[in-house]
């Protein structure tokens, strides 16, 4: 089944929610990448995390967030938009550590407690927006609840899960995210608050089959939820032969040059997607032509 995010409100407009079953988008980045069950779980989670902070953004907005911890995992990088695209990297694909104390994966060891997570947006203006916060859990939802609190002034709560079988196959992953409006009265956000305490793994609801909607009832509390939008999400990288050949362009026509004497061709890796692109002598001659402006 394809994946796909949905918006809510609920309370009187008060609460506004999201949830999303990104499974196929988190099982794509981890064949991407090769990814072992520790890293793709603390990958997986920070592009859950992308998309949710992504259908915030209107649909050609777009916004990167990087998550650099002192931990075994290296840095972060996911990409998403407000189209329910997402892509991303994590420094450190092949780690797998010992499960934690409470019998799961180590998500924060392989983060690390220390280091930042900033957020980058481009909303189609001249200066993007970029917020940065500590990381003050390691385990990735509390820090984008951090983030959401200190940097957006946006109380929330995020929930970001992956389930990873044991041939390293990723079995369900999703996410939540609660968001509390200004004005809510305290029995609304005492009553979402009791609510979370009770609440299970995304992972594990969608294990079970619960559907995103369903999941937000069960999160809310209540019947009593108005889904404004379902967006289908989806691993998307718009790299392409053309923009890699773009970034050879720019290093000039020496360097270009220097490649053909030395390699007779180049090859460049997405960081990305792991997409590969070749480039023969004949390439490279025709892109030393266009940097030396002669096209
Ligand atoms: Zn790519």
């Amino acid at each position: 089944m394809t994946d796909y995010l949905v918006k809510a409100l609920a309370y009187d407009g008060f609460v506004r929610a999201y949830a999303v079953d990104a499974t196929a988008t988190v099982a794509e980045a981890q064949r991407r990448h090769d990814t072992w069950n520790t890293a793709s779980a603390a990958l997986g989670r920070t592009m859950i995390g992308g998309l949710m902070l992504g259908a915030t953004l209107k649909g050609d907005d777009k916004l990167t967030i990087k998550i650099d911890g002192n931990g075994p995992a290296g840095g972060i990088v996911v990409d998403s938009n407000g189209k329910g695209d997402v892509k991303g990297y994590i420094k450190n694909p092949h780690l797998s550590l010992p499960l934690n104390s409470i019998g799961k994966i180590d998500v924060r060891g392989a983060v690390g407690t220390e280091g930042m997570l900033t957020v980058i947006k481009d909303l189609g203006m001249k200066e993007p927006f970029s917020g940065q916060t500590p990381i003050v859990s390691g385990e990735i939802g509390e820090d984008f609840t951090y983030y959401l609190a200190v940097s957006e002034q946006i109380p929330s709560a995020v929930g970001v899960s992956v389930l990873v079988d044991t041939d390293d196959s990723i079995k369900t992953a999703g996410g939540f995210m609660i968001q509390i409006m200004p004005g809510a009265s305290d029995e609304v956000i005492d009553q979402i608050e009791e609510q979370l305490k009770e609440t299970t793994r995304i992972s594990s609801l969608l294990d079970q089959g619960q559907t995103p909607e369903e999941i937000l009832k069960g999160l809310l509390g209540t019947e009593d939820v108005d889904f404004l939008e379902t967006m289908p999400v989806q691993f998307k990288c718009d790299c392409s032969k053309d923009k890699f050949g773009a970034a050879i362009i720019s290093l000039g026509p020496d360097e270009i040059q220097a490649m053909i004497d030395e390699d007779h061709g180049a090859e460049a890796v997405c960081s990305f997607c792991n997409n590969k692109y070749e480039y023969s002598e004949a390439d490279l001659l025709e892109l030393k032509r266009e940097a030396m402006g002669e096209v």
